[in-house]
């Protein structure tokens, strides 16, 4: 075997010291780690450096190496030898390191229930439809909504009787060693005991299977503020989708379309009606009882009222816990024309018209209108 000098291959000087050995190292290593480098031959490299550095960061295998050179360290059946007293630990937190640059082992490589991931739960929305009533009201609904919630047989932690994994020890990576020809190596991949959490359960939950949270179709009691409308959200806090490992339960939001009403009609929190009036009624004037959201209430009709006019009734709208306010209602009177008249009526009409009825001005400008012509 055509093996290249040690110090050579670290590119150091024969008298190099063990800091200058271990820095020359390191860069080798970060250069040719076969998890991260893209450089050609990079396996080899890495071997062939790490073979150096198990040797050269030895005082004794040093002076051995330095003596005797590559043949101290082969046996008798010409196989390579050198690595039987090598210390890992040492390596270990070399490649510690280096695998945090890049953003491998420790935290990041963790698995998603692992010790430091974490996940807020999804909001949900929800759409209800209710009556013009319940809107004005308030009311109170049962719904069912299906919702990853925390498990309740673990508590969220997908098994029983945690302990530190005996594989890893809590690291959540392994560094295994394996020996070839050209000497050992080190590599480190996510430990396949507890898939990197870095604790493992005696028992594994069977409840979630191990998820930490179970769907569920839960009845939720949603209570209907009064005055809601089309279009408003309410949020009901912490009632969404539950979160991983810690994060915060989302919300849930329930968006309202209020059905519209055959007699009342409604713009922000006032309230809009019409009202049929006998001629006689819109002459004279009147009190008439009017239907609000709250029962009936008497509404004087002043003489002389026309066709169209709109009329308030103050506070009679929607007493709003959205914001607050309380609107009023607004009836618009309607002067409905007879179209079945009988006898007595009839005769009443006639007699009425024989009256001077059209003295109102605008009768006037009519007639002005028509002579001028
Ligand atoms: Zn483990
Ligand atoms: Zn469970």
């Amino acid at each position: 075997m055509d093996k290249r000098d040690y110090y050579e291959v670290l590119g150091v000087s024969k008298s190099a010291s063990q800091d200058e050995i271990k820095s020359a190292f390191r860069k080798l290593a970060k250069k040719y780690h076969p998890d991260v480098s893209k450089e050609e031959n990079a396996a080899e490299k890495f071997k062939e450096a790490q073979e150096a550095y198990a040797v050269l960061s030895d005082e004794n295998k040093r002076k051995q190496y330095d003596q005797f050179g590559h043949s101290a360290f082969t046996n008798s059946q010409g196989g390579f030898s050198g690595f039987d007293g090598f210390d890992f630990s040492s390596m270990d937190d070399i490649f510690g390191d280096i695998l945090r640059n890049f953003g491998f082992g420790g935290s990041a490589s963790r698995s998603a229930r692992g010790g430091s991931y974490r996940e807020d739960g999804s909001d949900l929305l929800y759409r209800m439809n209710i009556s013009f009533d319940e809107a004005v009201h308030g009311s109170k609904r049962d719904i069912k909504v299906d919702t990853d919630e925390e498990c309740s047989e673990c508590h969220g932690k997908g098994g029983f009787n945690s302990h530190t994994c005996p594989e890893c020890k809590g690291s959540g990576t392994v560094t295994r060693q394996q020996n070839t020809l050209f000497g050992s190596f080190l590599s480190r991949t996510t430990c396949p005991r507890c898939g990197g959490v870095g604790t493992s359960f005696e028992r594994k939950c069977t409840t979630c299977n191990g998820r930490g949270k179970v769907r569920k179709n839960k009845t939720l009691t949603v209570t209907i503020p009064k005055g809601v409308d089309t279009g408003n959200r309410l949020r009901l806090s912490g009632k969404g989708e539950a979160g991983i490992n810690g994060g915060e339960t989302g919300d849930l939001y329930i968006e309202f379309t209020v059905k519209e009403d055959d007699f009342y009609e409604r713009d922000g929190n006032d309230i809009y009606i019409t009202i049929p009036l006998t001629i006689a009624e819109a002459v004279l004037g009147c009190k008439k009882m009017v239907p609000t959201v709250y029962g009936n209430v008497e509404l004087s009709i002043p003489d002389g009222t026309k066709n169209g006019s709109k009329l308030r009734l103050k506070g009679k709208g929607i007493d709003s816990a959205i914001n607050g306010k309380k609107g009023d209602m607004y009836v618009t009177v309607n002067v409905v024309i007879p179209s079945k008249l009988n006898k007595k009526q009839k005769e009443l009409f006639k007699e009425l018209s024989d009256t001077d009825l059209d003295s109102d001005s605008e009768f006037t400008k009519f007639n002005k209108i028509l002579k001028n012509n």
